[in-house]
């Protein structure tokens, strides 16, 4: 499905409740209070909507993206909260504006009604679950904690809510707008269900084994993993090159452990599949004891940091330290169909020692139409090449042909996407030629 009809899909479907509750209505409101209630269905639509847009839908994340599929669920989260905390206010605060303490204490004995009780859990709930998603990293709280506090919270906020739009909401005892809800947290609570239940039993089905492990760079290892069962189910993936995969090497299929790395081999190398993974923390910093046979398990191939469906005269890779991961599948994938266009590399990393797979990069400029340029900001006595980070006239040297028929795939750490992100546009390059993959969503 194509971006515009997903946008198109999701207003419509936010929309909808707010129609139907306007079609069937017996009688309308006042304006205020219509707002208020616009703003509920509206807000409650979004909810529910939120358990599609968790990253876990290859569907939606291929064709939109992992950066902007979990932007959209962050923002969508904040406006959706906002929407449902000015929702209860609506109904009565405008009337008592000059009355504040007393419109406090009608509020305060509203939320606490028993009548009001799921709805005012479920927006506890919520504000939590939002705050927490901010403020994440600012607190000593693991990832894996947080993550099953978030998916718990979720399934709460959702059956709370529907609760208070059952009890509470008017419009919602018109038979079709109740038959939307019944549906809407189906859905919902489905793609939870099929996220931490079907999809891990699927999984483990097809489960792989780690085939070898080796450091390349400092604190920087290639893990070879190949599929258990060779033929039938178990015969592996399919993925684009520069997809990656939600990869878990702990016990049992349980997606809290997973985490998104790039799949760094080509299409052409399947059964096996290589990444490689920077030490940064629980995970990924214990990746170097992994033993052959170690079982994993692969949810792929997610992701659009891909060649295919875009087209261009000339590609521009940009890649910043373990960012080469999904740059080395393209390129790799490159050589395999004997690709002839012109192709930049433009490599950062810290030091020459983070400059992973320099050699086959060298080697690959024999196959491809392939040019080359390394920086790094911390040079050792033999480094001959560029120093610093990717500014402009290092970004300017490396295109490949005229900005204007480039293709460019940006991938790396925030800041050095934050360095590099106007630079191309400085250059040239229309906005819809350049595909950024980021290693973080905040
Ligand atoms: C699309 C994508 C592709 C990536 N590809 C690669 C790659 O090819 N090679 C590579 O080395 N790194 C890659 N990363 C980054 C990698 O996912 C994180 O470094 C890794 O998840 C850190 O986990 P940890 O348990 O080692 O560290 P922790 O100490 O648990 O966490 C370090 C940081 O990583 C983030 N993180 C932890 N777990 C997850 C998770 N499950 N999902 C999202 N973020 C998480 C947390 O926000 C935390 O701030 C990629 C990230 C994304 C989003």
């Amino acid at each position: 499905m194509p971006p515009a009809a997903l946008i198109t899909g999701y207003l419509a479907l936010t929309v909808l409740p707010l129609v139907l509750a306007v079609a069937f209505a017996e009688r309308l409101p006042g304006p205020l209070r219509a707002g208020g209630i616009a703003l509920g269905l509206i807000g409650f639509a979004m909810l529910l909507l939120q358990f599609v847009s968790s990253g876990r839908f290859e569907a939606l994340s291929s064709k939109i993206g992992i950066n902007h599929t979990m932007r959209f669920h962050q923002l969508a989260a904040r406006m959706l909260l906002l929407f449902l905390i000015v929702h209860p206010l609506l109904f009565f605060v405008p009337e008592r504006i000059d009355d504040v303490p007393g419109a406090a204490r009608m509020l305060v004995r509203m939320l606490f009604s028993d009548y009001m009780l799921s709805g005012t859990i479920s927006l506890a709930l919520l504000l939590f679950m939002v705050a927490g998603g901010i403020w994440r990293h600012r607190t000593p709280v693991k990832y894996e904690i947080w993550r099953a506090t978030h998916v718990v919270a979720a399934a709460v906020v959702a059956v709370a809510g529907a609760h208070h739009v059952f009890q509470v909401g008017n419009y919602s005892q018109v038979i079709w707008l109740r038959s939307f809800w019944w549906i809407l947290l189906a859905v919902a609570l489905g793609a939870l269900g099929y996220s931490y239940f079907v999809k891990p039993w699927l999984l483990a089905r097809r489960a792989y084994r780690v085939f070898a492990v080796r450091e390349l760079g400092e604190r920087i290892w290639e893990v070879v993993l190949e599929p258990q069962e060779t033929s039938g189910q178990g015969a592996g993936i399919k993925f684009a090159a520069g997809q990656f995969a939600w990869v878990n090497f702990r016990a049992g299929a349980l997606p809290l452990f997973d985490n998104p790395f790039s799949i760094s081999s080509a299409p052409g190398e399947l059964p096996r599949i290589r990444l490689l993974i920077k030490a940064r923390g629980d995970t990924s910093g214990r990746v170097g004891e992994l033993k052959p046979g170690h079982k994993a398990y692969l949810d792929a191939p997610h992701g659009n940091f891909t060649l295919e469906g875009r087209s261009a005269d000339a590609l521009y890779l940009i890649a910043g330290g373990i960012g080469i991961a999904p740059i080395m599948s393209i390129l790799r994938d490159l050589a395999y169909k004997g690709d002839k266009r012109p192709v930049s590399v433009l490599f950062g990393a810290r030091n020459s020692r983070q400059l992973v797979y320099a050699d086959e990069l060298e080697r690959l400029t024999a196959v491809l139409n392939l040019k080359l340029q390394f920086s790094v900001d911390e040079p050792g006595p033999d480094w001959a090449g560029d120093v610093g980070e990717l500014d402009a006239a290092l970004i300017e040297r490396a295109l490949p042909l005229a900005a204007e028929r480039c293709l460019c795939l940006v991938c790396g750490p925030p800041p050095m996407m934050l360095a590099v992100e106007q630079h191309p546009r400085v250059l040239g390059v229309p906005p819809g030629n350049i595909v950024y993959e980021r290693f973080e969503y905040d």
